[in-house]
């Protein structure tokens, strides 16, 4: 993956975190994405949303460096940090490895001991998320639901600039989902760039944000407001 710290976007005045230029990535033949190009600015908000099997997770898993681009070029400016949260969770059973140790991976520096600084602020996301008592839990023990809150911990911790979450609310109850939405508002208000792969366009009311449509090519970009006025009725499930 290459970088770049200082590119501006073409069509703003704005920082231009991710510009993808005639991207593809196959597998053994097969175009998951072809010749795709995007821009994402410093402060944006865009949900990637498309059918499944559309090239979504591949497109993250491109971004983060996890995947090489068959052709084409991805440039994402890693200053300031990005967070993940992949689609598919880490989760080997008899490896004993505590919520406490999955959450502290997410930070820049490991030491031999966690700082205290550290352990507060671990300790307050886990109130955020409202799973306080799994702190010395092994993490296999957590149901799916609590597991996703410590990845979502785990990609938030070190408040990146840039954050990638992968269906982030896929096993969390409806009523908690409200609340993470509303914890990514505010760090969107704060002015982290964030790009969101869902389902359900139609929970999101914030009609200014993006939506780039993935299914092997793009198929859209732009203002959730257009896509729903393109999509009849504003209610979107893909
Ligand atoms: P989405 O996240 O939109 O559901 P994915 O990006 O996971 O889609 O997958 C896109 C396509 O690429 C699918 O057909 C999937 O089977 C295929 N694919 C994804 N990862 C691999 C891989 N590592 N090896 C082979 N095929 C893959
Ligand atoms: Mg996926």
């Amino acid at each position: 993956m290459q970088t770049s710290s200082n590119k501006t976007s073409k069509t703003s005045n704005k920082h231009c975190l991710i510009d993808v230029e005639h991207l593809s990535v196959h597998f053994e033949g097969y175009k998951a994405l072809d010749d795709i190009s995007f821009q994402v600015d410093e402060g944006d908000f865009v949900y990637v949303i498309g059918p499944n099997g559309s090239g979504k997770s591949t497109l993250l898993a491109t971004l983060t460096g996890l995947l090489e681009p068959t052709s084409g070029k991805v440039r994402v400016d890693t200053k300031g940090g990005i967070g993940y949260l992949p689609q598919k969770l880490f989760n080997k059973r008899n490896i004993p490895i505590t919520v406490e140790e999955v959450i502290y991976s997410g930070f820049d520096k490991q030491y031999l001991h966690i700082k205290e600084v550290q352990r507060k602020q671990i300790e307050k996301w886990l109130h955020t998320m409202q799973i306080e008592h799994t702190l010395k839990m092994p993490i296999d023990k957590l149901s799916g639901g609590q597991q996703q809150r410590v990845y979502l911990i785990r990609a938030l911790i070190n408040k990146p600039r840039l954050v990638l979450l992968d269906e982030p609310t896929s096993a969390l109850d409806p009523g908690f989902r409200d609340h993470f939405n509303q914890l990514l508002e505010s760090l969107h208000r704060l002015g982290i760039t964030i790009l969101y792969i869902t389902h359900d366009l139609h929970e999101y009311q914030d009609e200014n944000k993006k939506v780039l449509y993935v299914d092997q090519k793009i198929h859209y970009y732009g203002s959730v407001k257009e896509y729903k006025c393109i999509h009849e009725g504003g209610h979107t499930h893909v």
